[in-house]
């Protein structure tokens, strides 16, 4: 969705306004411009890792969808983020926006999906606001955790030759996987303990804007295979018809929320990575895709050879 404001300023124009000249201190180890905010408050052999994310009625989800898995995603959408740092998830708090006249069961079943969730990655929910709102329903969570202090995966990182990969099949998500999809903190943990990639990110904005955040911070570039990207079922299904900028493959680096991971390591590690996630992971896809590139951009070889990928991706104001 693109989404911009009434004077054109696109969703990283408006952040990057934003976060110019915010105030920093020295607990500062990664601000904005990451997946989670980092600080060093001085725990022994941890850093502690903060994020918010928000939901919003008729943008990211609607009322007819189950409860449950509306407040299944607003938790998954942070813990994915935690993922995308190698980080493990503690606590978190809620504040919910609902209208004067809200329907009791409804906002019921949000929690019971949030519960579940939280349960399963043992994240405490410790409190939270309500407020009352005259627009729509909105649910904002905000989690913290924690991260090894040797451990901690940004996505500045990645280095000329490292090996590019990506977890799970991409595009098609709003066939339904954006609400019902598992952040993936095992494998990014597993990652972290075994091969400590260089960079990583969770993809929530699409494969090629994705990539393209990690090629900014890293001040790098990438080569990547068409015929590699592992496409969904979801995408394939949907996007059938002769136009090749509708087709699949650009599903499958444009469509936004997939929330699977995308890493870099150096292209030494790349076999034992993936032989290991075969064997730790079997029903989760890893797929190298190319590689980082000391020249600026993101390329894609095809049939027709070697190009620069067009300006794809899901731009929102989330
Ligand atoms: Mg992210």
């Amino acid at each position: 969705m693109a989404n911009p404001s009434p004077k054109g300023i696109d969703e990283l124009e408006l952040i990057a306004r934003l976060t110019r000249d915010l105030p920093a201190n020295a607990s500062v180890i990664a601000g904005p411009g990451d997946d989670c905010a980092v600080l060093d408050l001085g725990v022994p052999g941890h850093l502690v890792v903060f994020k918010t994310d928000a939901l919003v009625q008729d943008i990211h989800f609607t009322m007819e969808i189950e409860p449950p898995r509306v407040g299944h995603k607003a938790l998954a959408r942070v813990l994915s983020d935690f993922a995308a740092a190698a980080a493990t998830p503690v606590a978190a708090v809620i504040t919910l926006g609902l209208p004067t006249r809200y329907d009791l069961a409804w906002i019921e079943g949000v929690y019971t999906g949030l519960r579940t969730l939280a349960t399963r990655w043992e994240v405490a929910i410790v409190g939270g606001e309500t407020t009352c709102t005259a627009g729509p329903v909105f649910l904002s969570i905000a989690a913290v955790g924690r991260v090894e202090r040797n451990k901690v995966v940004r996505r500045c990182g990645a280095r000329p030759g490292d090996a590019v990969f990506v977890s799970g099949e991409l595009g098609g998500s709003i066939e339904g996987r954006h609400l019902d999809f598992e952040p993936r903190l095992a494998e990014a943990r597993w990652l972290a303990d075994n091969f400590l990639p260089h960079a990583m990110i969770d993809l929530s904005d699409g494969l090629a804007s994705d990539l393209r955040h990690v090629l900014g911070s890293s001040r790098a570039g990438a080569e990547i295979r068409a015929d590699s990207i592992p496409v969904s079922r979801a995408a394939r299904h949907r996007c059938r018809g002769d136009d090749p900028a509708r087709g699949p493959l650009a599903a499958a680096l444009s469509d936004g929320e997939d929330y699977e991971l995308l890493f870099t390591v150096a292209s030494g590690n790349a076999v034992r990575v993936l032989d290991g996630w075969k064997a730790q992971f079997p029903a989760v896809r890893l797929t190298c895709i190319g590689r980082i590139t000391s020249e600026p951009g993101l390329r894609i070889r095809d049939r027709q050879g070697l190009r620069e990928v067009g300006e794809h991706g899901y731009r929102h104001f989330t």
